[in-house]
Order: structure tokens, then sequence, then C-alpha cells
């Protein structure tokens, strides 16, 4: 139970300024399941132009 537990807070938590889900104003869920500020998302993409998760290295396409 503990390991699941760590994985859940891993995966609420924005690899990219270390926000949990609860601290992001605007928490975006990507269709790998893992969560970052919306903020932070639009940040890699406007540098890297592709939205790729940097937990698990999937690629989503963004579409607004
Ligand atoms: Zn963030
Ligand atoms: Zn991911």
């Amino acid at each position: 139970m503990a390991a699941k537990t760590k994985e859940l807070v891993e995966a609420l938590e924005c690899a990219y300024c270390f926000g949990t889900e609860m601290e992001m104003t605007q928490p975006r869920r990507l269709p790998c399941g893992h969560v970052y500020c919306l903020k932070c998302i639009e940040d890699d993409v406007a540098a890297n132009k592709i939205m790729q998760c940097p937990k698990c290295r999937q690629v989503d396409a963004i579409a607004d």
C-alpha cells in the first residue's frame, strides 16, 4: 500500500515546478495520466514546440 501511495503522489506532482496538484492553480491531466500546471505545460510547449510528458516521455498533441 505504501508503494501505491507514493506512486499516486508522484503522479500528482508537477515535474516542472514540483508543486502538488493541490498547489496548482490550473492543474491539467495529460492523456498519460500525469498532472502538471497548465502554465508549466504551456511554457514547455512554447520552448519545444511539442508536448512530451517529462515523466513517461509520452508525446501528446496539444489541441486548443
Ligand atoms: Zn508546475
Ligand atoms: Zn506521463
